[in-house]
């Protein structure tokens, strides 16, 4: 096991803070095998699970297990672990100038493309590496502007060039749910079967360019400048939400880390490890998820919990404005499987509330949510 320290400038004198990276295995071993928590610094299960994760990668190291190149990254965000408000940990959003943490990564295709013309040829895996090269050239030449774009650049720096990336979030209430894109479906699958994940939602352009999505959009990209020259989808990236912002305990994280252990395992980055204890997580496009919007502020009341099967305008609780004592109903905006709630009991109106997957593709543009 290798520990990294990147330091971080300071964005004002006297200020300075630094990113931690563990390592386990050779640094030149495939596959290579990406792990962060804590991206969003108010989400505390993944980095939780990856604390007990680093105690199973040493034993495995100890009993000669380890045949790839492990990275764990287990808060990945010390900007956002810094920022309360109010009493309040923020952690989403930079407190300077408002940006989402899971936004805005490098795009490396565009920094890169110029670069590898002329350079590609008809070996798929040498192509592969001809790219990451470039990757990491572009990389280097880059000079960011505030603290928020240097903590981006020194994350991806020690992902890009990952054939597995996981970006461990959490939601306010919800079921284990992933995003990823269709690169790579067989190892998402896999990712199911390891960690209990129930619903894999799946875009392949969900607009932002969040962390994961820095890391497999850029092949297609190039696929598409260079239509003469094979080059595949050697990375699967995704995020993968562990339940809601309360569930963290050691019972639970304990728990994720065998399951991460087991997809560390299956994809062939150690040996001997758990077996895959769940079935797949049911996939659905991530345009078919729906939101619930507010039409009222006021309490927030459930007479459903994030699992639950719904049905097309099925009442799944009440915004209540005791004030004028009026209540209307929550409505599921689309038939499926409600996966998230908010955490607050009181809401604005116009704010969204919750999600429903469906089948059916009900939306375009940015599919994320802020
Ligand atoms: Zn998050």
């Amino acid at each position: 096991m290798k520990t990294e320290t990147v330091p971080l400038a300071g964005p004002s004198p006297g200020t300075t803070r630094s990113l931690t990276r563990h390592h386990w295995g050779h640094g030149d071993a495939r596959p290579k095998v990406y792990l962060q928590g804590g991206l969003h610094a108010d989400e505390m299960p993944g980095p939780l699970a990856l604390y007990h994760l680093m105690a199973l990668l040493d034993e495995a190291e100890a009993e000669g297990r380890i045949t790839g190149h492990i990275v764990v990254v287990p808060l990945a965000n010390p900007i956002g672990l810094s920022e309360w408000l109010l009493h309040k940990p923020v952690g989403r959003r930079d407190l300077e100038g408002a940006q989402n943490f899971n936004r805005g990564y490098p795009d490396l295709a565009a920094l890169a493309g110029g670069a590898l013309a002329g350079k590609l040829g008809a070996d798929a895996a040498a192509n592969v590496r001809a790219i990451r090269k470039a990757f990491a050239e572009s990389l280097s030449d880059l000079r960011p502007e505030t603290e928020v774009d240097e903590l981006r650049l020194r994350l991806i720096e020690g992902s890009f060039d990952a054939d597995h990336v996981l970006d461990l979030h959490c939601d306010h209430h919800a079921v284990m749910h992933h995003y990823t894109s269709s690169a790579q479906a067989g190892i998402g699958e896999l990712l199911g079967r390891a960690v209990g994940s129930k619903l894999a939602l799946i875009a392949d352009l969900s607009g932002g360019n969040a962390f994961d999505e820095a890391h497999t959009a850029p092949w297609r990209d190039l696929r598409a400048r260079f239509p003469d020259h094979p080059i595949p989808d050697p990375c699967f990236a995704t995020t993968l939400e562990y339940r809601g912002q309360q569930d963290v305990s050691d019972p639970l994280a304990l728990a994720d880390a065998e399951g991460l252990m087991a997809f560390i395992s299956a994809v062939g980055a150690i040996i001997d490890g758990p077996q895959l204890l769940h079935p797949p997580a049911e996939t659905a496009p991530l345009a078919g998820a729906v939101e619930f919007f507010a039409p009222i502020g006021g309490i927030v009341s459930w007479i459903t919990v994030p699992g639950d099967r719904v049905e097309e305008g099925q009442v799944l609780g009440h915004i209540t404005d005791a004030a004028l004592r009026r209540r209307l109903p929550i409505t599921a905006p689309t038939t499926g499987l409600l996966f998230r709630q908010e955490l607050w009991t009181s809401c604005l109106k116009g704010q969204g509330l919750c999600h429903v997957a469906g089948t059916e593709i009900r939306r375009q543009g940015d599919l994320l949510s802020n």
